[in-house]
């Protein structure tokens, strides 16, 4: 892989409707993303698929849906208020911004988080401004992450200072005692929830990667505090990886990365993020798992001055349990299935080549496109139309009698469509269309009569 596949994404993107640079009539907005019909589609599609197997086929995991704008005082309990930092560096001389972190990390593999005078030492001994290439750096500054907000408040006299939400998992912990007295889970169980997330990134890029508005796909596991938790830990990890292959990702792409002990937070048994092989600069996390002890419902009962312990009725005790928390990043999942599915083959015919996004099916915006072989036809034209019309009650299909047949298939395969339907003068006849397999580029005659079990039957392949 290569930077050149991520410009290739880019621009398909662009091209075919999944992600426009936000702002852009008004010249551009940096990182700020639109995620464009074919995109939303595939979003909500993975989604779905989220949804689906961490809380649908599940008995333990049930879901809400917060605020993005909470109590501040959530921030506090969570640590986020005083510690959600990054460590900033400006170059002096083009006075262009950089995470200190990173350079420092790029430039001798030390990982000097949070010593920020150490990591200002390194700067000035070895590290030239990848910019402009002076060595003339500000004093690293710690740079609180969290995006402020004014609310009015009711008598419209003054202002009280709130935050977007930094992370989803926040709406999660003080919904617990909700929940759990308004449905029926028993531990150990999850709470899910999927929104958005702003981070004021020093340095956001890599085209969805690293947003400052993202969405997070989050679940906090409880279990009980002398709960037996490193099966239920790697049952979660292998549940990550598999939901990460679901998106398209190969197992090779993959990987894990323990922290270390010496850099986990001081609450944190063991923190595993699960990494991808990135285009630009390797392996960079994708998801994460930690296992967060009682830290969060502990401080937010101490700040709340709520009792938010649980009664476990199995054994008649009472106790704040610990939490494991998978956490998701959805726009990271969006990016790892387009780059998974992008795919430069040849078409057979000489010197030719197509690109073909070969998502998952499941995962594919469009499902079926329906096309009559010639548009001056309208025999042809209205059969087609009749096809789809009642394929679209099942499926999400397109119809399109633009350009000819050949144009359209090229279409079709760079938003990677699984079926192709094509309606001809033999449809006339005999009842029968060609469908055209995106992956294979076979062509089958099916009768219209048994088009939608055939094409059902083939998304579940
Ligand atoms: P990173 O080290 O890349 O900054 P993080 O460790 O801060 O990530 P978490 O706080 O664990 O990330 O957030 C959970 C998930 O949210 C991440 O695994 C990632 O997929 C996603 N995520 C975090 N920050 C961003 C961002 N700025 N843009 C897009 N997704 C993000």
């Amino acid at each position: 892989m290569s930077d050149s596949l991520m410009d290739k994404i880019v621009s398909l993107c662009k091209r075919r409707g999944f992600v426009f640079p936000g702002s852009e009539i008004y010249g551009g907005f940096a990182n700020s993303y639109t995620y464009g019909p074919y995109g939303v589609t595939l979003k909500n599609n993975i989604k779905a698929l989220w949804w689906r197997k961490f809380v649908q086929d599940r008995d333990d995991v049930v879901g809400i849906d917060g605020p993005i704008i909470i109590h501040p005082k959530v921030w506090e309990a969570s640590g986020h208020a005083t510690g959600f930092n990054d460590a900033m560096v400006d170059c002096k001389n083009c006075k262009k911004r950089f995470r200190a972190d990173h350079l420092v990390e790029a430039a001798t593999g030390q990982d000097l988080e949070g010593k920020l005078d150490e990591m200002k030492a390194v700067l000035d001994a070895q590290v030239k401004c990848p910019n402009c290439g002076k060595q003339n750096w500000t004093d690293v500054r710690n740079f609180n992450m969290m995006f402020k907000t004014q609310l009015n408040t009711t008598d419209g006299a003054a202002e009280e200072v709130a935050y977007l939400r930094p992370e989803t998992a926040g709406a999660i912990f003080i919904e617990f005692k909700n929940v759990v007295d308004s449905s029926r889970v028993k531990i150990p169980f999850g709470i899910a929830q999927i929104g958005k997330a702003f981070r004021n990134e020093i340095v956001a890029g890599n085209f969805i990667f690293r947003l400052r508005e993202f969405e997070q796909m989050e679940i906090e596991y409880f279990i009980r505090p002398d709960a037996e938790w490193e099966p239920i830990f790697d049952g979660w990890l292998k549940l990550q990886e598999e939901f990460a292959r679901e998106l398209g990702a190969k197992q090779e792409a993959l990987r894990r990365y323990e922290h270390p002990k010496e850099k986990l937070s001081f609450y944190s048994k063991k923190t595993v993020d699960i990494e991808y092989d990135f285009p630009f600069g390797g392996f960079k996390e994708l998801f994460g798992l930690a296992h967060r002890t009682d830290y969060d419902l502990t401080n937010h009962a101490k700040f709340s001055g709520q009792d938010l312990s649980y009664f476990d009725p199995a054994t008649n005790e009472r106790f704040i349990p610990h939490v494991i928390e998978p956490t998701f990043g959805l726009d990271r999942c969006i990016l790892t299935s387009l780059l998974a599915a992008y795919n430069e083959e040849p078409t057979g015919e000489a010197g030719e080549t197509r690109v073909v996004m070969k998502f998952p099916k499941n995962l594919a915006p469009v499902k079926v496109a329906v096309f009559p072989l010639l548009k001056n036809k309208p025999d042809l034209v209205a059969k087609a139309q009749e096809i789809h019309s009642a394929l679209r009650k099942s499926f999400v299909c397109e119809f399109d009698d633009n350009g000819n047949v050949g144009k359209r298939y090229r279409r079709q395969d760079e938003i990677g469509t699984p079926y192709c339907i094509t309606v001809d003068f033999d449809t006339l006849e005999n009842g029968t269309v060609t469908v055209r397999d995106r992956d294979t580029m076979q062509q089958e005659r099916v009768a219209i009569a048994d088009l939608k079990d055939w094409i059902a039957k083939g998304l579940e392949s």
